[in-house]
């Protein structure tokens, strides 16, 4: 009989069970290797625990695994990383057996984390001991940070697990509080490759706090260093000598941003601490503003296009409820632009409360967006209301807005925040600020630093306006986060008239900017044609805000 050829569907099929056997196989072996690590163990046990780790017996095995792998034809790194994979398991597995024999028990760890159960860092916490160690492990969760410390430190607990980066309080740009940045990058093994890179470090001014070098086993010649620095990693000075460092590296990791204290900073800044700033893990510091009124962090800043939002600057957002046409977009940014409004809005993806109300142009409705906002050299924003829209607007906005109905959308901000642009994050209309904070932090703790909060106005027993704007929001928010926080008075008032009183009152209130509804023409708008401001209102309103933000001492961005 001819023999089945490797190509043809059957040979395929033949290659594969033969595949799934020597993984069936492997797995065997490993699990004999196991068991033999164990006896070692016992043995171990009974020669009066000998160490765990025995380096001369592990560098012979080493020595022997490589070789008889290169015999193989397999790549000695490659044979490397698994028998290193091997020997750590192996080394976990004996850590318990050897050390329950000479009492000192470790087969019980307490572990303690700021937050509660659930939390980031107690799902972090979890999953590093799972794979550091083979003791069952008891997490618990503390209020604060410090509480964690003292935890460890009356031996309450055995290890307690501390994030490095405060995520709500946003980028620490340009803060009083000093700032210090963890960095691990790999070098080339070759002449002046460290000096080069200290270089770059050196010229853009920043200190070096520490370094550490590493050689690599897996990697002969690479070396790996862990460097701390003073500075912020997003603070201009900073992050351009990062950039430069990356592309002389053979790979850079920012390990995190975090504030670093000493005794008499603590007692003269009247910033908050670390302990004050809500952390990664949202659920103790957001759960309550601070009582006594603290200096206002510095704002969050960041540049969107030409306009700069955050610390002094106050900025205008305005434009049509939706994008109806492309002549409408065009004609609504003409006239925005004009009244002085810097960013363009216009809904693409409406989330209509009825499903027979015009529901937006979708991609379309991008398309003649990013043209009108080019046109007329203006960023725009727009709502994404799907996952699965998220490329698409990110690939023509330049803010991605997420409205008061998705707020609690969790999946949506996770994937939000796996995006490098900036998110505008609307209050749900029966939102509290925490939970407003709460769904920032999703974003915030995926990577994405820039979220811009904005009130819009909350469902409350009063039937006299749209939603009741909640213009304490304003300071409430800016007491616990640096995040820049802007209104959007349209949606809260739902009357034309009612607009520009309340946008006075937010710009008062120390708002970082407005989004405002404005059309062409009003009376035919496809949506919210009520609330939308003409192109004259606009001018007045603008010109109406400008002793107030000149009277608080900030620039029109
Ligand atoms: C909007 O800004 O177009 C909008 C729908 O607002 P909200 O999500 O605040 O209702
Ligand atoms: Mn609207």
């Amino acid at each position: 009989m001819e023999p089945t050829p490797k190509d043809s569907p059957e040979g395929l099929d033949l290659v594969r069970k033969e595949i799934d056997e020597v993984d069936r196989e492997l797995l065997r072996l490993l699990a004999r290797r196991f068991d033999a690590v164990r006896q070692v163990a016992t043995t171990k046990r009974n020669e009066d625990a000998k160490a765990i780790l025995d380096s001369a017996r592990e560098l012979d095995v080493q020595a022997h695994w490589v070789q008889d792998a290169e015999a193989l034809g397999l790549s000695a790194p490659f044979a490397r990383r698994i028998l290193k994979e091997v020997l750590n398991h192996s080394r976990r597995i004996q850590e318990p057996l050897i050390s329950g024999a000479s009492e000192q028990v470790v087969h019980h760890l307490k572990v303690g984390y700021q937050g509660v159960p659930g939390c980031y860092s107690s799902l972090a916490s979890a999953h590093l001991m799972a794979t550091r160690t083979s003791a069952t492990v008891d997490l618990g969760g503390y209020p604060t940070f410090p509480d964690v410390v003292d935890a460890l430190q009356n031996r309450e607990i055995d290890y307690a697990f501390l994030p490095v980066e405060n995520s709500i309080g946003g980028s620490i740009l340009d803060v009083n509080l000093p700032c210090k940045t963890s960095l691990v990058f790999k070098l080339n093994h070759h002449e002046g490759a460290l000096a080069k890179a200290l270089a770059i470090l050196a010229d853009s001014g920043t200190n070096l706090t520490r370094i550490e070098s590493r050689p690599q086993p897996d990697t002969p010649w690479e070396y790996l260093f862990f460097v701390d620095v003073e500075g912020h990693k997003d603070s201009p000075n900073l992050s351009a000598a990062l950039r430069q460092l990356r592309s002389c590296c053979n790979h850079l990791r920012i390990l995190g941003s975090y504030p670093f204290r000493t005794k008499k900073q603590e007692q003269h800044l009247d910033v908050p601490t670390p302990a004050a700033l809500p952390p990664v893990q949202p659920s103790c510091r957001i759960e309550s503003v601070p009582e006594t009124p603290k200096a206002a962090p510095k704002r969050t800043t960041f540049k969107i296009g030409n306009v700069t939002l955050g610390e002094g600057t106050f900025v205008m957002m305005s434009g049509p409820c939706a994008v109806e046409s492309r002549e409408q977009i065009l004609e609504s940014a003409a006239m925005v632009k004009a009244a002085g409004a810097t960013i363009l809005r216009g809904g693409a993806f409406k989330p209509r409360t009825s499903p027979y109300a015009f529901q937006g142009l979708g991609l379309e409705g991008l398309r003649y967006l990013q043209e009108a906002g080019r046109t007329y050299g203006m960023p725009v924003t727009t709502e994404v209301m799907a996952i699965e829209d998220i490329l698409a607007v990110a690939a023509h906005a330049d803010i991605l807005q997420v409205g008061a109905r998705n707020m609690h959308n969790f999946s949506l901000l996770k994937e939000l925040g796996r995006l490098d642009k900036p998110i505008l994050l609307k209050r749900g209309m029966s939102a509290t600020v925490k939970e407003l904070l709460l769904a920032a932090e999703y974003i915030l703790a995926g990577g994405n630093q820039q979220v811009i909060l904005c009130e819009r106005g909350i469902r409350t027993f009063e039937t006299a306006t749209r939603s009741t704007l909640d213009v304490s929001a304003v300071p409430v928010i800016k007491r616990s986060t640096n995040l820049p926080v802007i209104v959007d008075p349209s949606h809260a008032a739902g009357i034309r008239e009612l607009v520009a009183p309340l946008a006075l009152a937010a710009a008062a209130a120390g708002a970082d900017g407005l989004i405002v509804e404005a059309h062409p023409h009003p009376e035919q708008a496809l949506c919210d044609k009520e609330q939308a401001l003409t192109g004259e209102d606009l001018k007045q309103l603008m010109a109406d805000l400008r002793p107030i933000v000149a009277g608080q001492g900030r620039i029109w961005s």
